[in-house]
């Protein structure tokens, strides 16, 4: 019997980890900032043309790539982020992965222009469907840009599943106002289709969400916060008579990170208990810090679900501070305060 097990060719492992990593035009620009955000950027835009289907664009001003790793960062599980096992402890970084790039390279026509601080020239490479087109030396800025076109042009059947420009555009607004809360001291800017649809300077988190969120934002702020051995809690719950019938505006950040958790919401919940007009829900932007390594980020590739060491403890801390916080809002005055 002969034997029928192959390797499969990395553009073909990639096309198929692209599948996991890149769902619609919002996952890539969830990536590529980022990537950004590792790099140390303080100034980040975003360029998107017909909701992500025609253009999404990044550019940074961060630490910029060399030569060999403007090559490079389009391999597979290639990162600078993480050497061993064991530095998936103690992650201070987005990625670490080394996916990303490999997969929407895999998906897409990519450009991109880098330049590290340091070097006079840059790099100008263009990668399409896994394949190098070309890689000159150029005059570029200092940072990085990338652009995305033709996402998923060797995946028609993605393509067409992809929803509405109003659809999709909400689902990118979606993972920019994420990253953007979670990195207030960054300069973020979106322009869609030509108009700018956010300019937001670097600021505290509190500014932040009000630029974002709007003026009235800032009345319906009540401050937490917490500290203890196991989580360092920051940020704001909404007054409970704003709450709302849809669940509306509702994060929690892990370690500068957006996630879902179930869990932790109904711990909140469980804070605003005789609070709340029946069926209503309260807005809140809870910032968690906990040590890297009493956490489990590695469960899903976009890595918005993630497991926690003291589960149960965390559920009672969150409870009795936002318990706390409520309790005091309307004797103590609402004092403007930096995280
Ligand atoms: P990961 O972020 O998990 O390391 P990516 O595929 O997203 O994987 O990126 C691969 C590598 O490319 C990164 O580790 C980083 O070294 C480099 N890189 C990507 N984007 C940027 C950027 N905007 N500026 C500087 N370096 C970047
Ligand atoms: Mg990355």
């Amino acid at each position: 019997m002969s034997s029928i097990i192959q390797l499969l060719p990395d553009h073909v492992a990639n096309q198929i980890a692209a599948g996991e990593v890149v769902q619609r035009p919002a996952s890539v620009v969830k990536e590529l900032l980022e990537n950004s955000v590792d790099a140390g950027a303080t100034e980040i835009k975003l360029i998107v043309k017909d909701a992500g289907k025609t253009l999404v664009q990044v550019i940074d001003n961060g630490k910029g790539m060399s030569v060999t790793d403007s090559r490079l960062c389009f391999e597979r599980h290639a990162t600078s982020k993480i050497r061993h096992a064991e530095d998936l402890f103690s992650l201070g970084t987005k990625g670490f992965r080394g996916e990303a790039l490999a997969s929407i390279a895999a998906i897409a026509h990519v450009e991109m222009k880098t330049k590290q601080e340091q070097d006079e020239l840059g790099t100008h490479l263009i990668i399409e469907g896994s394949k190098f087109v070309s890689q000159d030396v150029a005059v570029v800025p200092k940072g990085t840009s990338f652009s995305i076109k033709n996402l998923f042009f060797n995946i028609p059947a993605r393509r067409n599943f992809l929803k509405s420009d109003t659809v999709e555009f909400r689902h990118i607004v979606d993972e920019f106002e994420r990253v953007a809360m979670a990195h207030a001291n960054i300069h973020f800017v979106l322009i869609h289709n030509g108009s700018e649809m956010f300019n937001l300077p670097a600021s505290n988190t509190r500014q932040r969400i009000v630029n974002i969120f709007g003026g009235r934002t800032n009345e319906k702020l009540v401050p937490v916060n917490e500290t203890t051995e196991i989580v360092s809690i920051n940020g704001f719950v909404c007054k409970p008579e704003f709450a709302k019938k849809n669940r509306g505006e509702q994060f929690f950040f892990v370690n500068d990170r957006f996630i879902k958790s179930g869990y932790l919401h109904h711990a909140v919940m469980a804070a605003y208990e005789g609070l709340l007009k029946d069926g209503t829900q309260p807005g809140y932007f809870l910032y968690l810090d906990v040590p890297p390594n009493s956490i489990d980020i590695n469960i899903h590739p976009t890595k918005t679900e993630i497991k926690f060491d003291d589960e149960h403890a965390l559920y009672a801390i969150l409870r009795s501070s936002i318990k706390h916080s409520l309790g005091q809002f309307n004797v103590a005055p609402v004092l403007d305060f930096e995280r």
